[in-house]
């Protein structure tokens, strides 16, 4: 019996998503007495998937077809269906992203099995397996218990802390015949985004709003954000208007983040935007107006002109940092 943990693998190395997931499914495998085993699909290193063995991975079980390089929603799902009868797995876990979007629910109608999508928790199993979830884009939880006997689980990323780790674990590979059908639909190009620092794996991250009056005032933004190290964000109306890139844009059409520290500059705090952000750990917010919502939700305030006081931060952080 095991937790299949499907990891993504992005050319031949693994992000923080992967190891938070890999993680949760150790710790899940353990309530359950049983071992993780990680599943790596395309092309990567021996080394790279043995270290997976550092975030609690007994093994790992390797798909080394170059096809699965790029996500294929048919051929992913018929090695994890693959896996996960080869390990006769009784939870499946993936990221709550576009690869575990996408193939979750498709293992799980293959499987028969119940889908907990985009959840926070470990699962409760005093009494059955009953997970928390985020619904109406974070503005609630639900409680599921999945009664089936294969349990699959997509978790969204930043739920968990990852705790650094040494070891490593061993390699199996497993053999999948696909067929070119499999393949009938494939990701052709994946546009990489450009910047220092990813914006899902920043634990900083400076965000503008239209509060902000136009693009050329987003000096003050990146500016802030290259002394603290942090990545950009926006709100849906600046993105709109194309004053910074679509995938900067956070809240409930746009990417969801969980950073230790979220400074909203210039954002009203409407709910959508709320719904990408309310789970960063601490929230500062810098606004004009003393009754704008967002201060609601702030740990920490500053009402005054984003393009007085953010400089102001700036330099006084500099001098902090000195
Ligand atoms: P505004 O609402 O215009 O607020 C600007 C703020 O800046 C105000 O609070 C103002 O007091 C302040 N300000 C103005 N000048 C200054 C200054 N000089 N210094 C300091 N502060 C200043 N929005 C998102 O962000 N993400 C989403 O994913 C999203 N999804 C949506 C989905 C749906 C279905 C809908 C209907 C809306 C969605 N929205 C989303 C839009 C959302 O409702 C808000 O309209 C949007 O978040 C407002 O963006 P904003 O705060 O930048 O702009």
């Amino acid at each position: 019996m095991s937790v299949l943990v499907l990891v993504e693998n992005i050319e031949g190395s693994f992000k923080k998503k992967s190891f938070e997931l890999v993680q949760y499914a150790a710790a899940v495998a353990s309530k359950m007495g049983a071992q993780a085993t990680a599943l790596v699909l395309g092309t990567c290193s021996n080394d790279a998937m043995a270290a997976l063995g550092a975030y609690g991975a007994a093994k790992v079980l390797h798909v080394s077809d170059a096809r699965l390089d790029k996500l294929s929603a048919r051929a992913y799902t018929k090695a994890v269906v693959a896996a996960a009868g080869h390990t006769a797995a009784k939870v499946i876990v993936a990221s709550h992203d576009v690869v575990g979007k996408t193939v979750a629910p498709q293992v799980a109608s293959r499987l028969k099995a119940g889908l907990a999508a985009g959840a926070v928790s470990y699962p409760d199993t005093s009494n059955g397996f009953v997970i928390k979830r985020n619904v109406f884009a974070g503005k609630a939880f639900a409680f599921v218990n999945i009664t089936s006997d294969i349990k699959v689980v997509t978790l969204l990323a930043n739920s968990f802390q990852v705790a650094k780790a040494e070891g490593s674990c061993p390699v199996e590979a497993l053999s999948v015949t696909f067929d070119d059908k499999d393949f009938a639909v494939q990701v052709k190009e994946v546009n990489k985004v450009s910047g220092s620092v990813p914006l899902s794996e920043a634990e900083l991250v400076v965000s503008g709003g239209r509060g902000l009056k136009g693009p050329e005032n987003w000096g003050v933004i990146e500016d802030l954000a290259a002394t603290l190290g942090a990545a950009t964000a926006c709100s849906r109306p600046v993105a709109d208007s194309h004053w910074r890139p679509h995938h900067e844009h956070v809240g409930q059409t746009g990417g969801t983040i969980r950073p230790n520290l979220y400074i909203a500059i210039g954002i009203s705090g409407a709910i959508q935007h709320l719904a990408g952000v309310n789970g960063s750990k601490t929230i500062v917010v810098i606004n004009k107006d003393p009754e704008a919502p967002f201060f609601k939700a702030a740990d920490y305030g500053v009402v005054g002109d984003a393009l007085e006081v953010t400089p102001k931060l700036n330099e006084a952080l500099k001098k902090f940092k000195a």
